[in-house]
């Protein structure tokens, strides 16, 4: 580990631990700093800034940009010079280039996209040495010195349960753990058949286990089936698509820490969960701003449209007041855990709101309202929500072999029908959808799917 990753760390935890000033202090002078780098370095930056006093200390003062603008503007958005939309694709084009280093110093990685542009996202040294330090800082709360015994016991062995075939964030990740000496790193791919992925799991018997979180509630159902019987110290989720009971049980049937966190490519250290269900904000490396449709700030307790994210880490591509789509809800109060750093919960993506004619007019429902019928129900493991057509919602279920199949359907229905009758829906069908819910192409599970895609 270099010197520069040692003090990260030992920054980490001393600003930890002096609260919400120094926090603040910090965020104020790396946003100060990144500004001023982004304005000497990246002619997009030089251009949209123009107008700002030289010395920029509150985020407030940025104009907000978005993944469709900066990747209509790449090489200019980039730092380096050196850095081309035509080089960078051609190594995302290629599957066998999956975590290969771009320049000889960057790590590459893309965001899916459903609809619209694909995101293409350049990481520099610096910011993989901030995600360790958060990793750390997180992973320390997590874990007790008698779980870190348990760890190294097994060699420090982790599975990693993933989509493969794209140049993910998890992808990516996986690659490079690889090329380190000595790292005992398998990755298996999720769409492998469950008996195969079962039997390679029993046999490799990791500490550690990356699954995303719905793909964990599947190997939960197998190990209390007795056919998976692995042993992990920790499970690493991310913090999307379950039902919150869901998390309770994995942690039980496997008697292991359950560690989770919500990120994207455009800020991999974005934020970890705590033991009381809140995910905090490592707010001295992001500046993360709950805002509403017109971008304003929204008070902590009330839920947001959008939040801007400024990455203070990364130099290569800034990411400055950048409108990331997912709808937050922020505590209003300290957390009963103790950490002063910022605490939210996700509330789904702003884009997945579903729209509906009516004689009325439009009636616009937010994810969150279908998605709360739904994961209260006992027997669900996984769901998701498809508007197939105009007036047409198709339901896709996965239920726990133990559960009523016909009964979990029925109890799902009606609660989506309420949801629909309180908004003068009642004509929107409900469809039994004949397939398990689709996987996204990044890996991850979305519960309400709109008409058109959505956002990506
Ligand atoms: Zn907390």
């Amino acid at each position: 580990m270099t010197e520069h990753v040692v003090s990260l760390i030992w920054d980490a935890w001393r600003t930890r631990k002096k609260g919400v000033g120094a926090i603040a202090q910090r965020q104020r002078a790396r946003l100060a700093d990144i500004v001023a780098h982004a304005r000497a370095n990246s002619p997009h930056y030089r251009e949209l800034y123009r107008d700002l006093p030289d010395l920029v200390e509150s985020v407030q003062q940025l104009p907000v940009t978005d993944k469709k603008m900066l990747m209509e503007r790449f090489d200019d958005w980039c730092t380096d010079r050196a850095v081309t939309l035509e080089a960078t694709e051609a190594l995302v084009d290629d599957p066998s280039r999956i975590g290969e280093w771009f320049l000889g110093k960057y790590t590459v990685m893309t965001t899916s996209g459903t609809t619209g542009r694909r995101g293409i996202f350049l990481v520099d040294d610096h910011t993989m040495a901030v995600v360790t330090a958060m990793m750390l800082r997180w992973i320390g709360d997590w874990l007790g010195p008698s779980d870190f015994l348990k760890i190294i016991a097994r060699r420090g062995r982790m599975a990693m349960v993933m989509a493969t075939g794209g140049h993910f964030a998890s992808a990516v990740a996986a690659a490079r753990l690889k090329q380190r000496r000595g790292s005992r790193i398998e990755v298996l791919s999720a769409h492998m058949p469950t008996a195969e992925l079962v039997a390679q799991l029993n046999r490799f018997q990791p500490a550690l286990l990356t699954p995303y979180a719905s793909m964990a509630a599947l190997l939960a159902d197998e190990q209390e089936a007795g056919r998976l019987d692995i042993h992990p110290v920790l499970l690493a989720l991310s913090a999307e698509g379950l039902p919150q009971a869901e998390y309770g049980r994995i942690a039980r049937v496997f008697n292991a820490k359950i560690g989770n966190s919500y990120a994207a490519s455009e800020c991999m250290f974005l934020s970890a969960m705590c033991d009381e269900g809140w995910l905090h904000i490592n707010a001295d490396w992001v500046a993360f701003e709950p805002v509403d449709a017109d971008y304003r700030a929204v008070a902590p307790g009330e839920q947001s449209h959008t939040v801007l994210i400024s990455n203070l880490a990364n130099r290569v591509q800034p990411i400055l007041r950048y409108d990331l789509g997912d709808s937050v809800l922020q505590r209003p109060d300290p957390c009963p855990c103790g950490n002063p750093l910022p605490a939210i919960r996700v509330q789904g993506r702003s884009a997945d709101v579903l729209t509906f004619r009516t004689p009325g007019g439009e009636v616009r429902l937010p994810p969150l309202a279908l998605s709360q019928a739904i994961e209260s129900i006992r027997g669900v493991t996984l769901f998701q929500i498809a508007q197939s057509d105009p007036d047409g919602l198709e339901l896709r279920l996965q239920i726990a072999p133990a559960a009523n199949a016909d009964a979990v359907w029925r109890e799902a229905e009606a609660g989506l029908r309420k949801v629909l009758g309180e908004h003068g829906l009642e004509r929107v069908a409900i469809r039994r959808g004949g397939e398990p819910p689709e996987q996204g192409r990044g890996g991850k599970f979305r519960e309400v799917i709109p008409l058109s895609g959505g956002r990506s």
